[in-house]
């Protein structure tokens, strides 16, 4: 598929570390197909009125390009703070907020600032595999917790994991990718206070909170200083492209970051353009609404197909199926691209348009139908 999909035979001369000569780059396959239905991404793309006003924002500011960014994004970090502010009733100010390019850049930072050789970090598979990506990246100890099979944290054994291992970073992603499903706030609470119990940091990776009509853990900041939330504006912000992701914590985590983060590391142009997508946020969480309707909608869909749909607080769905790797070649070849993420018998779909919702679910009756016929 990729040219990365085994390790590559390095050369002899390359002075590469040990501990990666084995590994492959992270990566869903790229292919140029008409239905993209793989990454999550937000399927609308931007208003016009939206565009007009990020133009405006480059042509105005373009020339003081010889200038480095604001350091440390003082504005937008206080624009992200009125946001989850008014979106979460949580009273957060700006020296709360960290921003960077992109969620994962937020994650390595926390494991160049709090974790590293020697260190354990714990995250529950199946998860974002990014978080123990760059674990590996980081030379951190990685240690995979359990979920059970309905894919909820199996939380007896995390507060195990959490007693004997003493992680500095434990990693939730609710609501989780690859599954859709959500962790309780009660479940979460109990691993918060587990973990500052062998003084470790909780990480909730919040990419899809948007979607979810669970409450934010935004609410637990004031209770737990070894909380860190992790947000994104690639997904209900419909900003993939740009690269913005930010963090909600302590003041102390933000000022620890500080010691870590490359300078200048957030471009003017960026800052920008996050800005004026933060004055749209009532249109692009109009669209989260849409999607969230859609969702409802390919839920039943596949039912409808006889398939067993995990119940999903995100943008996407995964759902159970036989023959999954031949089911995705089909898909692929009449232009549908889903994911497998090595979850046997199962495939993950993104929440697309709603025509693009109509060819994924098209192309699947009829393969469905097809390999019934063969049997
Ligand atoms: C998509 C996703 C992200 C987003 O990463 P960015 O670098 O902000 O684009 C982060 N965490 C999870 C769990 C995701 O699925």
């Amino acid at each position: 598929m990729s040219n990365y999909d085994s390790p590559l035979d390095w050369p002899n001369w390359l002075p590469l570390r040990e501990d990666l000569k084995d590994q492959s780059p992270y990566g869903a396959p790229q292919l140029p197909l008409e239905v993209k239905l793989n990454t999550n991404e937000n399927p609308f793309s931007l208003s016009p009125a939206l565009v007009k006003k990020l133009s405006e924002a480059i042509a105005n500011s373009a020339k003081d390009f010889n200038r480095y960014p604001d350091r440390d994004a003082i504005e937008l970090r206080s624009e992200l703070a009125k946001y989850l502010s008014s979106t979460t009733g949580v009273n957060l100010s700006v020296d709360q907020i960290w921003a960077a390019n992109g969620s994962n850049e937020i994650i390595q930072t926390l494991f160049l600032a709090f974790a590293g050789a020697g260190v354990n970090s714990l995250g529950f598979t199946p998860s974002y595999s990014m978080h123990e990506n760059i674990a590996r990246s980081t030379g951190t100890n990685w240690i995979t917790g359990e979920r059970l099979s309905n894919f909820s944290i199996d939380l007896s054994s995390a507060l195990k994991e959490i007693s004997t291992q003493k992680p500095k970073l434990v990693f939730i992603t609710t609501p989780n990718n690859p599954t859709g499903t959500s962790t309780a706030i009660s479940d979460i609470r109990k691993i918060i206070e587990a973990t500052a119990q062998v003084g470790g940091l909780t990480i909730i990776d919040e990419a899809y909170a948007e979607f979810s009509e669970q409450p934010s853990t935004i609410e637990l900041l004031s209770k737990y200083l070894n909380l860190v939330v992790i947000r994104t504006m690639s997904k209900a912000f419909s900003f993939a492209g740009v690269r913005v992701g930010y963090l909600a914590a302590g003041k102390e985590v933000v000022d620890a970051l500080q010691l870590v983060r490359l300078p200048y590391h957030l471009s003017t142009p960026t800052q920008l353009l996050a800005k004026v997508a933060l004055e749209f946020q009532s249109e692009l969480l109009a669209e989260v609404e849409q999607l969230k309707i859609e969702r409802n909608k390919v839920v039943a869909e596949l039912q409808n197909l006889g398939l067993t749909v995990v119940p999903s607080s995100a943008n996407f769905l995964l759902f159970s199926i036989d023959n999954e790797k031949q089911v995705w070649q089909e898909l692929v070849k009449v232009g549908v691209l889903v994911r497998d993420v090595g979850i046997a018998g199962h495939l993950r779909v993104t929440i697309g348009t709603p025509s693009e919702n109509d060819r994924f679910l098209a192309a699947l009756r009829e393969i469905l139908r097809v390999l019934k016929g063969e049997k």
